[in-house]
């Protein structure tokens, strides 16, 4: 090739992927050459909207100063302008200059080179402000500043490290989304997968030098975005889970009548609170320990302490619906309203002292996103509530060599929440278990934000796979968790990783259940 060849995509694309193999990542695709080049020499960028045509037309991401120069060589054999990003002087482009653009930035790994610190909570409440206007999450700092791009632990286990899937990326495409910018950002298939991937864990705001903590409703504005416009391009499994939520008031498409049949696997008494009715402890059960063939372990492991510890309480049986925290999350504000409305009119209906749910997601819902309907509610996870409610001094010791149990925050209780202190205190109270804290609260299950019914089929999905990994390394012989999603997760991780008699995965409700039965015995 010389300088004068009219350039050719495909061909120096081709020419790159065979000089660098696999050290480099070559994109052609426009979602990541927008994203790259919001930049500080790209002023058209700057703001919403422009040009594709001034776009480069292709990305080179390099890890290593030689590949630079190897990229440099290739890009200009072909017939392109070779432009270096986050070089301090901005290059002379010319309008007829056909740019490939080289990026070398740094990044860091997760979880291979992550330190404790960056993995565990630094800002231990981050419970979003939902009052933000949608358009503020996205500044002017964002097109420069690049600290959150790291800390995706999405983009880290599934996406390879590419700052389309950052949160740097999926913030620049929701700008586009709900700005209305008539730029070459639109409804795609890729732009929902950029979208849709995101598990709204919560984990780049901790970064955030702007305190952009209202990030996470700027997602959700950019995926109600994609929702409303129902043009093909909503995941298809996203799309049944909302369809199957407004028939059956679940995410499954169970019907809704066997809501609690749980119950008859519970082996004590449950009562189904009714109508007028008054009970001391209400315990919103959510969909997942409902109907899951797993996770009814938790439903049932949470009426046998509420047994054990001879409370006055109850469940709203088949009257319960979706507390909606998915929905609202994959952007579906309307059917998140039906839920919070059929919801509010049960729980108005009962006379109870405390409301616990048994998962983080209907916690998050109740204590956060209700309240902007004006139902005020006032949950407590199961851990908070068992921590009130158990005595430490009334757990014997068990003879014998302790099992180390270690402990992953649901993004939901930790990060969303600040629930941290809690699930600990009951897995150090645990009889026969040594607590050992992998402070894994910056990496995900990839369960939240509704992704756990979303599914690229180009990827390989693990993103629960470092949580493994530490808990293994961590001599672990349980890894407890205090959400159904992450149990799910991390019990598929774990059989991949062919660990059924290395790791078990259990949650904290099945593991003080099993204490108190010890004492029963
Ligand atoms: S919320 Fe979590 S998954 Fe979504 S962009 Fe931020 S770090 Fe990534």
């Amino acid at each position: 090739m010389s300088e004068t060849t009219t350039p050719d995509v495909a061909a120096v694309q081709t020419e790159l992927e065979a000089a660098l193999g696999d050290r480099a990542t070559v994109m052609t695709e426009v979602e990541d050459r927008y994203v790259y080049s919001i930049e500080k020499w790209f002023d058209a960028y700057r703001e919403p909207g422009g040009d594709e045509a001034d776009l480069p037309e292709v990305v080179v991401r390099v890890r290593s100063v030689e590949d630079t120069e190897t990229a440099r060589e290739v890009l200009t054999a072909g017939g392109f302008r070779p432009v270096l990003r986050g070089s301090l002087e901005r290059p002379a482009i010319d309008a007829s200059d056909h740019v490939g653009l080289i990026d070398e930035t740094d990044v860091w790994h997760l979880p291979a080179d992550l330190d404790a610190q960056a993995r565990s909570i630094t800002q231990p409440d981050l419970r979003v402000e939902h009052t933000a206007a949608p358009d503020v999450f996205i500044q002017d700092r964002c097109a420069t500043h690049t600290v959150c791009k790291g800390y995706c632990p999405i983009n880290q286990t599934v996406y390879g490290d590419v700052e389309t899937f950052s949160a740097k990326g999926r913030a620049i495409v929701s700008r586009e989304l709900t700005t209305g910018a008539d730029g070459p950002i639109s409804h795609s298939k890729r732009v929902s997968d950029i979208l849709f991937s995101c598990a709204t864990c919560g984990n780049c705001f901790r970064p955030c030098t702007g305190e952009l903590t209202d990030m996470y409703e700027g997602l959700i504005e950019a995926k109600r975005a994609i929702i409303e416009e129902r043009d093909g391009v909503v995941p298809g499994t996203i799309q049944r889970m909302l369809e199957d939520t407004f028939k059956y008031g679940n995410p499954y498409g169970f019907p809704a009548e066997q809501r609690a049949d749980w119950t008859e696997e519970a082996g004590v008494e449950v009562r189904v609170v009714e109508p007028d009715e008054s009970v001391d402890v209400l315990l919103f059960v959510g969909c997942d320990p409902s109907y899951d063939v797993r996770n009814r372990r938790i439903a049932v492991s949470l009426a046998r302490i509420f047994d054990a510890l001879d409370l006055d309480w109850g469940i709203l049986g088949n009257a319960e619906r979706c507390s909606g925290n998915h929905q609202r999350a994959v952007g579906e504000e309307g059917l998140f309203e039906y839920l919070v409305e059929e919801n509010a009119a049960t729980l108005e209906a009962v006379d109870y002292g405390t409301l616990v749910t048994a998962d983080p997601h209907s916690f998050h819902a109740f204590r956060n996103d209700y309240a902007e309907y004006g139902v005020d509610l006032d949950p407590m996870h199961y851990t908070q509530f068992l921590v009130e409610r158990l005595d430490p001094d009334d757990l014997p010791d068990v003879p014998g060599e302790p099992k180390v149990v270690t402990y992953h925050d649901s993004c939901y209780l930790g990060t969303h929440n600040g629930v941290t202190a809690e699930p600990r205190a009951l897995l150090e109270w645990l009889p026969g278990y040594e607590f050992v804290d992998i402070e894994s609260q910056a990496l995900c299950c990839g369960g939240g934000g509704g992704r756990m019914w979303f599914e690229d089929p180009s990827v390989d999905q693990r993103p629960a796979q470092p949580v493994v990994e530490l808990a293994m390394d961590a001599g672990a012989d349980v890894l407890a968790v205090a959400c159904p999603f992450c149990a799910t997760n991390f019990e598929e991780a774990r059989l991949f990783n062919h660990l059924e008699d290395e790791l078990v995965v259990k949650d904290i409700s099945e593991l003080v259940a099993e204490a108190l039965e010890t004492i029963a015995g």
